[in-house]
């Protein structure tokens, strides 16, 4: 095994390479288990981040990856499958390509899996013109034909219709499909207020060729759509913190505090892998606020024993 390392990161994402950033800079010892694409891999730009809108991801990473090797961080390509903490400070993080690290520090960085919605089409078109998030692509799709997916998944419900009742911001041509959903008179008028079409009936595929072109009803209607929203179920790649022994919250994310530190002494969360709701811009941020923290907790364990 290498000597240990200051913090090792796991995840190469936004949150992971701008921890990375921040720790190389301190002049720590760092390194990142990058671990396979990004969350947003699928879709051709990123939006929203300020000074880089419209880049694509891979180009956003490539910057970062050179950023942090830059000041010195280790970049290793292989991915973590199980970590334990091995003395009060130490942790060791096995690779699926044989070897361990050590580290005094880590940084899980791993990021969400989006679960789709189970209909042909959805996933042939997902990052392109089948999306979920108005803040990334609301506006590459505004004024276009747009349709919301209900789905009858728990939760999914009130996402949908948070979804209907955001999109007319975009475009005034936006129907909801409830699909097997029930929806209530206040949901139905909330809608109506906004101006949102509803068009009830079981939804059978997400018609596609070479893009989009609408959604057919299991009686056969169809309805032109250039851009569908849908409601995935997020679902945190977090084995890490589970094997690791964080805490957990009733909805089964990570807990933190503000800083992204989890209930296990050492062991901080950032991004997707802790909040869901965190955009490139936003998880970038998450990891760069651990790293700080992170680099605070290593001077005091250090004057704490020099101080003796
Ligand atoms: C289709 C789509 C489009 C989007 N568009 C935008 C947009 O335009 N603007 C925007 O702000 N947000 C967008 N998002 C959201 C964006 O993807 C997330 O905000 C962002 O990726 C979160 O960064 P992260 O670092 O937390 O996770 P990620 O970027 O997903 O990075 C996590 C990394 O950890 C790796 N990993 C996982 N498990 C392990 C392991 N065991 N060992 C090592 N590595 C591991 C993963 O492979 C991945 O590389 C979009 C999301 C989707 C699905």
């Amino acid at each position: 095994m290498s000597e240990t390392y200051d913090v090792v990161i796991v995840g190469g994402g936004a949150a992971g390479l701008s921890g990375a950033l921040v720790l190389a800079r301190a002049r720590r010892r760092v390194a990142v288990v990058k671990g396979g694409a990004p969350r947003n891999a699928p879709a051709e730009h990123m939006h929203g981040f300020l000074s880089r809108d419209g880049m694509p991801p891979a180009e956003l990473l490539a910057t970062g990856a050179a950023e942090v090797t830059g000041y010195g961080a280790e970049l290793i390509d292989d991915i973590v499958v199980g970590a334990e903490r091995t003395a009060e400070s130490d942790f060791t993080l096995r690779l699926r390509g044989g070897g361990a690290l050590r580290a005094r520090r880590v940084l899980v960085a791993t990021g969400l899996r989006d679960e789709l919605p189970e209909l042909p089409g959805v996933r042939e078109r997902w990052g392109r013109d089948v999306l979920h998030c108005p803040y990334c692509h609301g506006y590459e799709v505004r004024d276009q034909p747009i349709g919301v997916l209900g789905g009858a998944e728990s939760g999914a419900l009130a996402r949908a219709l948070h979804l209907a009742l955001l999109l007319p911001q975009w475009s005034d041509d936006v129907v909801f499909f409830p699909n097997t959903m029930p929806l209530s008179e206040s949901d139905r008028a909330r809608l109506d207020a906004r101006g949102v079409r509803l068009i009830e009936g079981e939804v059978a595929r997400f018609v596609v060729d070479d893009r989009l072109r609408g959604v057919e009803l299991a009686d056969g209607r169809a309805v032109p759509r250039t851009a569908m929203f849908v409601t995935p179920t997020f679902r945190a790649n977090d084995d890490v913190l589970v094997g690791l022994g964080c805490a957990f919250d009733a909805d089964g994310w990570v807990v933190t505090d503000a800083t992204g530190r989890t209930s296990v002494p050492g062991v901080w969360a950032a991004g997707n892998v802790a909040n869901p709701a965190a955009q490139v811009i936003s998880a970038a941020g998450a990891g760069s606020t651990a790293a700080i923290a992170i680099n605070g907790d290593l001077v005091s364990a250090d004057v704490a024993v020099l101080a003796r």
